[in-house]
């Protein structure tokens, strides 16, 4: 884990956080970077000291393939401020679609390479299959690898328990694959060797969750919570190997249930930063499963959470399209701000106590470059106002309570 002083330096300042304690956190696993020695990107850390952060999923299906549209929807999540990206494209033109995919990507990107080597129906986990899509992938420039290794035969039992027994792909491809050859998971078995590769590009991995409870009733339950033991011990493995590891969670958890989902992850797997997707905190919410998970993802973060993954509006209904990647991503922009601003960050308050000033003032211009999506408010408040008052079109002139108050209490 060679990293350039000068970019701790720049993560250091960044982040808030002293070199020497980045320093520390880094070297005990605490936090992580994320960049392929092969890419020319910032490096971005996750750890809970640092920023919480969100992550944007895009990729195709088998089902519907467009490579242009792909490319739109990866340039709309950075502009909404995505910190990381991953692709999770199936089918026969994953390949291809990766490749594009990182040529545009200025921030961290990531894959699952179970999806890769299982894009024909046929074929199998070998453990030259799983080395050699890894390495590909590897060369290709991916800076963090979702990799279903904690899945053990033992847990199918547990999972067989539930009401959603497996709803993470992954998961479920080493489910079958298990079932049908009576034999364990090859990434467990072949993850030393897994290591010896993502080790030589610095790439970080993140420890995938394949029974990631998909029901709020399952939410941490025996399989989940035996799949994590598993994780904890593999990322023990990845310390010794000096390879930077994650650990991914739910899912689906009701919100009395996240802070020990949580607690438990990160002693578990002593501190090691967590990436959740949401969670949601309903299982009845699709259509809107982005507000759900943003309210997971707010506690979340909250409680220790360093990287949330966006859940979008189409989430148990199809491959979402551009308008629900914006929309995810703008609404968990707003979840690790909000997470931000609890945890203290300077750069936060400061920020949301020169919009609130902006506000008093009727600064409008700079309530939209404050905003953390600017262009939707200017819309808006175009939208629903003739001219720029002080007031508008909510209360009235009349009715306007920051310029009533300010008014009689001669306030500026
Ligand atoms: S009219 Fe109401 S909503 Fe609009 S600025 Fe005044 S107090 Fe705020």
């Amino acid at each position: 884990m060679e990293i350039p002083q000068i970019e701790l330096k720049q993560i250091s300042q960044k982040e808030e956080l002293p070199f020497y304690e980045l320093e520390k956190d880094l070297r005990t696993g605490k936090a992580v970077i994320l960049k392929n020695s092969l890419r020319k990107i910032h490096p971005v850390a996750v750890g809970k000291r640092l920023r919480c952060k969100i992550n944007v999923n895009l990729g195709v299906s088998g089902e519907r393939i467009n490579l242009k549209k792909e490319i739109k929807k990866l340039k709309a999540a950075l502009e909404y401020g995505a910190d990381t990206l991953m692709d999770l494209s199936l089918g026969r033109r994953a390949g291809e679609i990766r490749k594009a995919l990182i040529k545009e990507c200025f921030v961290p990107f990531g894959t699952v390479p179970i999806y890769s080597i299982t894009q024909e129906k046929t074929a199998g986990l070998s453990r030259s299959k799983i080395l050699d899509e890894i390495e590909r992938q590897a060369l290709e420039g991916v800076d963090f690898m979702t990799l279903h290794c904690g899945l053990r035969k033992k847990h199918l039992e547990y999972a067989r328990r539930r009401i959603c027994p497996i709803v993470s792909r992954g998961g479920a491809i080493i489910a079958e694959h298990i079932s049908k050859t009576g034999r364990e998971n090859p990434f467990y078995e072949y993850f030393e060797d897994i290591l010896k590769i993502v080790k030589k590009y610095s790439i970080t991995v993140s420890l995938g969750d394949g029974l990631r409870p998909g029901a709020c009733a399952d939410a941490n339950d025996k399989a989940q919570y035996s799949e994590l033991y598993e994780l904890g011990k593999l990322r023990k493995k990845c310390l010794d190997y000096g390879v930077f590891a994650m650990i991914e969670g739910p899912g689906h958890v009701p919100i009395n249930l996240i802070e020990e989902n949580v607690k438990k992850a990160e002693e578990i797997c002593d501190g090691a930063p967590l990436y959740f997707l949401g969670p949601l905190t309903t299982d009845r919410a699709a259509g809107r499963d982005h507000i759900s998970a943003a309210i997971g993802a707010s506690l979340a973060g909250f409680h220790g959470v360093s990287l949330l993954c966006a859940v979008t509006p189409s989430e148990h209904l199809g491959i979402p399209d551009i308008n629900d990647i914006k929309e995810a991503a703008a609404v968990f922009k707003i979840a690790a701000e909000s997470v931000n601003l609890a945890k203290g960050f300077n750069s936060e308050r400061e920020k949301n106590k020169e919009i609130s000033e902006a506000r008093k003032s009727f600064d409008w211009e700079k309530q939209f470059s404050l905003a953390l999506d600017g262009k939707t408010a200017k819309r808006k408040y175009k939208l629903l106002n003739k001219n720029k008052d002080k007031f508008c079109s909510m209360c009235g002139k009349d009715f306007c309570a920051m310029r009533k108050f300010s008014e009689c209490a001669g306030v500026k």
